[in-house]
């Protein structure tokens, strides 16, 4: 039998990075086992204003690179489905009327128990559950009510969510078993803190999906970073490309202790797999990137800077600073005039205007003038790019252009 698993997401606001490795490993698992991965929004205990929040969950989820099968469905559109089957438990005597609302009805003794994928057994004695409602005293089913009947309904096969949902389980299990349906395998996935400790929140830094996108932060180094909180292929490979990581996801290697989120290896494993880039490639992610953020650089010169950037940046967010010499003038404050002035003349017949004459030229100019090469440079760098980092200096002027430099120069020389 093929699987069928959903992503539930409560249309809250922004998709939380924790929210979305819970979808991810859904995803990984359906396309792992060729079968199918809905979207579902849980808007049961929401509203059905929903449209922005659902159409900015699809949106980070696409950019993130999970995709889902057939049509996204909404909880309260099984509203009319959901009260049905209550009606059915009521009829059994498996649920009952209390001020206006349905109950249901808990078996009293024995226990509820299944086999988690992730934690192995897990049992409740029923004799310790409350009858939940089921259905409120307006009409709407409970959180606890309609989501069981949407998995009997949408035949999930397993459902894969965090483990903060372990203590729902066993109402929803009974409910199952009350509605005669078939159980789904569960498996509770672990929690995702920060290097702290504590739950992931803003305090960390970035926590919602966008914000990462905004940060530069590239989506298969994303979903790389995301499969590994709570999942391992063995016990030593950590760079993993999508496709990598659906071959070989598997539920059986996800860990009950809870996951921490590294900001550090995020970004050393966001460098690698932008470095890990061909260039072209590289340099379309960039100008994507750049179009987002309402940068419009031109194409032409973008790329140009690719491969003077590609090795020195982890995230595309430095980008802009890092080059922005070459697309605007700079200030060129504490570059020492008179070496400008020296380096000006140095450089002044290097023909063409290329990165190795570039660089010959400064280098017998600070032979010449008794200078170590940093002290010759330095000044350089600072006059024609405005800062003390920058890409490499000759490959810096050769883009920028001989009439630029030199004229950067001259305004640095005085
Ligand atoms: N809507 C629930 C949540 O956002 C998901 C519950 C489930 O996966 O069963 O936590």
């Amino acid at each position: 039998m093929s699987v069928r698993v959903r992503m539930a997401p409560s249309p809250t606001g922004f998709l939380h990075v924790g929210g979305v490795r819970t979808f991810l490993f859904n995803w990984l698992f359906a396309r792992q086992q060729g079968g199918d991965c809905l979207l579902r929004i849980e808007n049961t205990d929401t509203s059905r204003e929903v449209e922005e929040a659902t159409e900015q969950i699809q949106e980070s989820l696409r950019w993130l690179g999970i995709d889902w099968d057939g049509p996204t469905s909404f909880q309260l559109d099984r509203m009319p489905a959901a009260r049905e089957y209550a009606d059915r438990l009521l009829a059994d005597d498996k649920a009952y009327e209390d001020e206006g609302a349905i109950r249901f009805r808990m078996p009293d003794d024995g226990v509820v128990a299944w086999d988690d994928a992730v934690r192995g057994r897990i049992e409740f004695a029923n004799e310790n559950l409350a009858d939940p409602v089921i259905v409120r005293s307006d009409g709407r089913p409970t959180y606890n009510f309609a989501n069981p009947v949407d998995d009997m309904l949408d035949g999930i096969t397993h459902v894969i969510r965090g483990d903060d949902h372990i203590s729902n389980t066993p109402t929803q299990l009974n409910v199952l078993h009350a509605l005669g349906a078939e159980i789904p395998v569960y498996a509770h996935i672990p929690s995702v803190l920060g290097t702290d400790g504590k739950k992931l929140s803003k305090r960390h830094g970035a926590v919602g999906i966008d914000a990462f996108r905004a940060d530069g932060y590239y989506a298969p180094a994303l979903m790389n970073f995301l499969a590994l909180l709570g999942w391992s292929y063995d016990d030593k490979t950590t760079v993993m490309s999508p496709q990598e990581l659906v071959e070989r996801f598997s539920l059986e290697r996800v860990v009950s202790s809870p996951a921490t989120f590294d900001y550090e290896k995020l970004d050393w494993l966001n460098g690698v797999h932008l470095r890990a880039l061909p260039v072209d490639d590289y340099a379309r992610v960039l100008l994507t990137w750049l179009r987002e953020q309402g940068v419009d650089w031109p194409e032409d010169r973008v790329r140009a800077t690719a491969p003077l950037v590609q090795e020195k940046i982890e995230k595309l967010s430095q980008y802009p600073d890092f080059v922005r010499f070459l697309f605007g003038p700079v200030s060129p404050d504490g570059a020492d005039p008179e070496t400008c002035r020296a380096a000006r003349q140095a450089l002044e017949p290097v023909e063409p205007w290329r990165a190795e004459g570039i660089e010959a030229a400064l280098r017998a100019f600070a032979d010449a003038t008794g200078r170590k090469p940093r002290d010759a440079f330095q000044p350089v760098r600072l006059a024609v790019t405005g800062s003390k980092v920058s890409p490499g200096l000759f490959e810096s002027l050769e883009l920028l252009g001989k009439e630029e430099s030199l004229a950067r120069l001259a305004a640095a020389g005085g």
